[in-house]
């Protein structure tokens, strides 16, 4: 017999139905039907919206998900600036902010002003119902904590300051993820897609979904490439990790500053601005090759329909031929994916914020804990 939760999840799934196909669809009785409507409705999580026809009297209405008005809160932080952004439910951008910032200044100076600006953007919002708020930082995170693991990505930071800050702001559910695997659930197509999204900015990172469901792995860091170490040009570079050889060491924008500053480069935007410059044609090349040779063995292990990158320099037309070349080269042919850049840019990671806040908040198990509680989801 369906629950709330999963009666909920019905409904959604299927865009509305009536009284009398939710019946039939889950063999519940008519009263039990009605007493878990009513609770959905008096939680404002379904209501009767148009009439299905003169048929079945007053009853004949399709009960629908109420999504009127609901909107999702993403704050997607990375190393140089936040987007912040409130989305409907399918992530797509309602009204957004951006803020520079720079993540070693610590975890209160950032997060500080990118809730000022996340609480100012939500306020401006009318008759809205804040479903959830889901932040993406540049770090491994712990899935079920929302805690950001790995102190050297982001120095100085709590394990516990994005949850604690946003949990005090906004009172409501809080998803924290990795940008890149926020990104990667964003980019997909589907509910059943593989994809491997990386992102290549100041840092690599790399998100892996399969079959519409996000890898996280044993430890929370499943698809974190970026401190893998690899073959490349001698002498191996030093790592900010303290590592020696890793991937973000050769081929991630910091790393490629630091062979330009000589040149006179001296941010990413200068590199884009100049990519016929010997030097930056170079670094790109090189870059992209060892990032190719580093996803080769991700591509095998997950056979996905797509590797798609972005972030500033992943999406360049050099950085993307030259990674799709080594990929292609280095895989079976039955196992070659399409390498592509995202064409949606820095709306992946807000869409994919949102998609995963809906499903933490919608999932059947979180509503039927809404109802024992007798609280509504979003005021
Ligand atoms: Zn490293």
């Amino acid at each position: 017999m369906a629950s709330h939760g999963s009666l909920l999840a019905l409904v959604r799934e299927r865009g509305g139905l009536s009284r009398r196909q939710l019946l039939d669809e889950t063999g519940m009785s008519r009263g039990t039907l009605v007493g878990r409507l009513d609770a959905l409705t008096r939680l404002g999580l379904v209501y009767e919206a148009e009439s299905l026809g003169a048929t079945g009297g007053r009853r004949a209405r399709r009960i629908r998900f109420d999504d009127r008005g609901r909107v999702v809160l993403t704050v997607g932080i990375g190393h140089t600036h936040a987007r912040v952004s409130v989305t409907d439910l399918l992530g797509s951008e309602l009204r957004r902010a951006d803020l520079p910032l720079h993540v070693d200044a610590g975890a209160d100076a950032v997060l500080g002003p990118a809730l000022d600006l996340a609480e100012k953007l939500v306020a401006a919002g009318q008759a809205e119902r804040l479903a959830g708020v889901g932040v993406g930082v540049p770090a491994a995170v712990d899935p079920h904590t929302g805690w950001v693991l790995h102190p050297t990505t982001l120095p100085g930071w709590e394990p516990d300051a994005v949850v604690t800050a946003v949990r005090s702001r906004f009172g409501r559910p809080v998803v924290v993820e990795n940008d890149a695997r926020a990104a990667a659930v964003g980019e997909c197509r589907s509910d059943t897609e593989t994809l491997v999204a990386v992102k290549v900015a100041t840092g690599i990172g790399c998100g892996i979904v399969v079959g519409g469901d996000v890898l996280r792995g044993a430890a929370g860091v499943a698809g974190d490439i970026g401190h893998v170490r690899v073959a490349g040009p001698r002498p191996e570079p030093v790592c900010r990790c303290g590592r020696t050889g890793c991937l973000a060491a050769h081929a991630s924008g910091r790393a490629l500053l630091a062979r330009l500053a000589p040149h006179g480069f001296r941010t990413l935007a200068d590199v884009v601005a100049d990519l016929g410059h010997p030097a930056v044609r170079s670094g790109l090349a090189e870059a992209a090759d060892v990032l190719g040779a580093a996803l080769a063995t991700t591509v095998t292990t997950v056979n996905p329909h797509r590797v798609v990158l972005g972030g500033t320099l992943g999406v360049l037309p050099p950085v993307v031929d030259g990674v799709r070349a080594r990929v292609l080269d280095a895989v079976t042919e039955r196992a070659r994916p399409a390498v592509e850049a995202s064409t949606l840019g820095g709306r992946a990671t807000p869409r994919g914020l949102a998609r995963l806040v809906v499903r933490r908040v919608f999932d059947p198990d979180a509503v039927d804990e809404l109802v024992a509680l007798g609280a509504a989801p979003g005021g």
